[in-house]
């Protein structure tokens, strides 16, 4: 009887903890999913409930279907065809990302324009509308015509009736060099509502680190080795609790018949309307904010090794990676050779400011 009993009391105690596994919620280390283009990954450790991941990549949707220029119905579509016309009433969110797209515009003296959109359908970058025969490489005169819609001065903001208007017909906003920053900072604040201590977004190279690895040390996010294989990393940024972002020419460009036109990348001069040549080939930022450090990736591209510089140096909070095509490396003041930054491929080498 007394056997009986302790079998009995045995297996309720397993029926109950096995009822309870299986009414744990799911807890998963990693997810992800291709939105704005891009390979999104959430990674939450040991504390990735399915529910914190899918409110997670619904919120990156839903900043998706708002600011894409290329998804019918969306506040940005909206504004484009609106241009010349009439103002467009948009959620807080779009009208917070074009507001800063603005001011980046005016801090980098419009090396990064929002209103790039016109030029950027017609190098048609990003492949959503492949011609026939040679990629698209513009002549000038088609160039020339477009040119002066690009002016972010021609974004009007109202702020009391939260609108925004493009006043030149044919103006386009193009949100492309700063969503996805803003997108990886609303996945933080999602992370930091649910108390998850550490966690990485990665917006197709976009990344935000979630406080300090388990063990309290920084996490060590890899410098892309221009032209080599995605993943292959030249030096390491050794930090927390940030963001670390790059914009390189050589992530997007034309080839044909098997041929790399490196030459002919996405990331555009505003005032030639060109890709940009400045020397650089990639510009890493490092800021709290993840639009931000988005948004001045690719301003400082577009400005060149001096200017950007300059500008970074300007900014509270911001460091700098420069990778120049003679293979020199320029850190910005606050990151420290060998600690903040350790460079790991000889090939190249850091250069004194
Ligand atoms: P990113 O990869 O963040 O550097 O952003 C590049 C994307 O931003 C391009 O694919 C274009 O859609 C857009 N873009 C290109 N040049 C500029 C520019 N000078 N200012 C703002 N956006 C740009
Ligand atoms: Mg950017």
């Amino acid at each position: 009887m007394r056997n009986k009993l302790i079998f009995l009391t045995l297996t309720a105690i397993i029926l109950i903890t096995s009822c309870r596994r299986t009414e744990a919620p799911e807890i998963r280390p990693a997810m992800a999913d291709f939105i704005l283009n891009t390979v999104c990954v959430i990674i939450l450790y040991d504390r990735g409930e399915a529910h914190i991941y899918e409110e997670i990549f619904a919120r990156i949707r839903e900043i998706e279907s708002r600011m894409s220029a290329f998804i019918e119905g969306s506040y940005i579509a909206r504004i484009n065809r609106a241009a010349g016309i009439e103002p467009v009433r948009v959620p807080p969110d779009v009208f917070f990302v074009v507001e800063r797209a603005v001011q980046v515009a005016e801090l980098s003296n419009g090396a990064f324009d929002p209103t790039v959109g016109p030029i950027v359908a017609l190098w048609d970058i990003g492949g959503r509308n492949p011609r026939p025969g040679l990629p698209r490489i513009p002549s000038q005169e088609e160039i020339d015509k477009l040119l002066p819609l690009v002016n972010w001065r021609n974004v009007e903001l109202n702020r009391e009736n939260q609108t925004i208007f493009l006043t030149e017909p044919g103006m386009a906003l193009d949100l492309g060099a700063i969503a996805k920053g803003y997108a990886a900072d609303e996945a933080a604040a999602i992370i930091r509502n649910a108390r998850i201590p550490q966690a990485i977004v990665d917006l197709g190279g976009n990344t935000l680190l979630v406080g300090l690895k388990a063990d309290r040390t920084p996490w060590r996010v890899g410098v892309q080795t221009p032209f080599a294989e995605r993943g292959v990393y030249l030096g390491v940024v050794e930090t927390w609790e940030t963001s670390v972002v790059t914009s390189g020419g050589y992530e997007q460009f034309i080839i044909y018949n098997g041929v790399h036109y490196y030459q002919y990348h996405h990331l555009i001069c505003p005032t030639l309307g060109r890709p940009a040549q400045t020397g650089l080939i990639s510009a890493t930022i490092i800021t709290g904010v993840s639009m931000d450090a988005d948004a001045f990736s690719t301003a400082i591209f577009v400005l060149g090794h001096e200017k950007g510089m300059e500008l970074v140096e300007s900014m509270e909070g911001m460091e700098a990676i420069f990778i120049l095509e003679d293979r020199r490396i320029f850190l910005s003041s606050g990151l420290a050779e060998g600690v903040d930054f350790i460079l790991v491929n000889d090939d190249f080498r850091i250069a004194g400011n």
